[in-house]
């Protein structure tokens, strides 16, 4: 009993020790308030997905009926991603490119794309039911996978890419962004409400690309979500991260606070 009490006293003495220790600095001050804000922030954005997850779980049979109401124009996607290079049938680029114009509208040449992206990936959205999974629909291959919500739920990048595409000119896509991730992978977010980037700006992982809606050949508010390797549309799932929203049927875990946050060593010595 005598050694728990030890521990247990040390273990609630380390945050104030930390505290006594370097208190007065100013870098610490500033780190210490840094942090408990990103730990607002995140906590903020967290509980409120996980509370429109809640209500789309109990309105899932309706979100459920809300996906495509007709055939893409494969025709045009794959203009999109030939004329951007991305394509499996692309010439590999020169070793002196010539230099394009300049122009505020064209992404960047694919000389400055990365071969193969790096990163990791994260879902489209933070809450939605999915209507419809990638795979043989209608006699036809659903090249995507249907993620139903509340018009207006944000709709994020789900790596860092160029915009290769951003408006409403690809027949039954409604308003429509697809991004360039390296010089083989694209994905494409359909039925938008509205587009929050435009074609040439460059977007990280978790930028808010556009806001969901119903545009395009569609029965009801939901993202049509793709990922293409070369021309080759691929279950969003076999590349994705276990979805969350089995995470969501639980409350949400219980973040850092400033209470429990250890300070690391700072870079420069203040
Ligand atoms: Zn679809």
């Amino acid at each position: 009993m005598a050694i728990v009490a030890v521990l247990t006293a040390n273990f609630f003495a380390g945050c104030a020790t930390v505290d006594q220790k370097f208190g007065d600095q100013e870098w610490y001050q500033k780190s210490k308030s840094v942090s408990a804000k990103a730990v607002e922030v995140t906590s903020t954005t967290a509980s409120k997905a996980y509370g429109r997850m809640q209500k789309y779980l109990a309105e899932k049979d309706v979100l459920k009926t809300f996906q495509d109401a007709g055939e893409h124009s494969e025709i045009a996607v794959l203009g999109v991603l030939h004329k951007s290079g991305i394509a499996s049938t692309a010439a590999p680029p020169t070793a002196t490119p010539k230099q394009p114009k300049k122009h505020p509208l064209q992404p960047a040449p694919l000389t400055t794309v990365p071969e193969q992206y790096a990163g990791s990936l994260r879902w489209p959205l933070d809450a939605y039911i999915v209507s419809s999974e990638f795979g043989e629909r209608w006699g036809k291959l659903h090249k995507g996978m249907d993620m139903a919500a509340d018009v207006g739920e944000p709709v994020y990048a789900i790596a860092d890419g160029d915009v290769i595409y951003a408006g409403d000119g690809l027949r039954g896509y409604g308003n429509v962004i697809i991004l360039r991730h390296d010089r083989k992978t694209s994905s494409l977010y359909a039925h938008n409400n509205e587009l929050k980037v435009k074609q040439g700006d460059h977007v990280t992982q978790g930028t808010l690309i556009a806001l969901l809606g119903s545009t395009g050949h569609s029965t009801g508010p939901h993202v049509h979500f793709e990922i293409r390797d070369g021309d080759t549309a691929v279950n969003p799932r076999a590349v994705l991260p276990k979805p969350k929203v089995a995470d969501a049927l639980q409350p949400p875990a219980r973040a850092a606070t400033a209470a429990n946050w250890q300070p690391s060593t700072p870079a420069v010595a203040p």
